[in-house]
């Protein structure tokens, strides 16, 4: 695992501009379920472990819900 990302679900408005600036298309709308807000939040799909840890989906994202993480390298 190089990196994942966290959603934080309260904050997200579902307006899915993050989903297409990840370039490994880990992200979708949970289509199955609202948030507070009354839209679906965004989720990561990542069972083959993807995410680079790019941050584009973050710097994308207006509400500031999404957070990244990176794996440290090996020294
Ligand atoms: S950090 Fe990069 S690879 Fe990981 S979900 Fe966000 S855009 Fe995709
Ligand atoms: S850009 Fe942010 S607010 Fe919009 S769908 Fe993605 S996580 Fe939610």
């Amino acid at each position: 695992m190089k990196g994942t990302v966290t959603v934080d679900e309260s904050l997200c408005k579902g307006c899915a501009l993050c989903i297409p600036v990840c370039p490994k298309g880990l992200l979708r709308l949970a289509g199955a379920r609202f948030n507070a807000r009354g839209v679906h939040p965004v989720e990561l799909l990542d069972p083959a472990s993807e995410c680079t840890g790019c941050q584009l989906c973050a710097t994308m994202c207006p509400e500031a819900a999404i957070s990244v993480y990176r794996a440290k390298q090996a020294a």
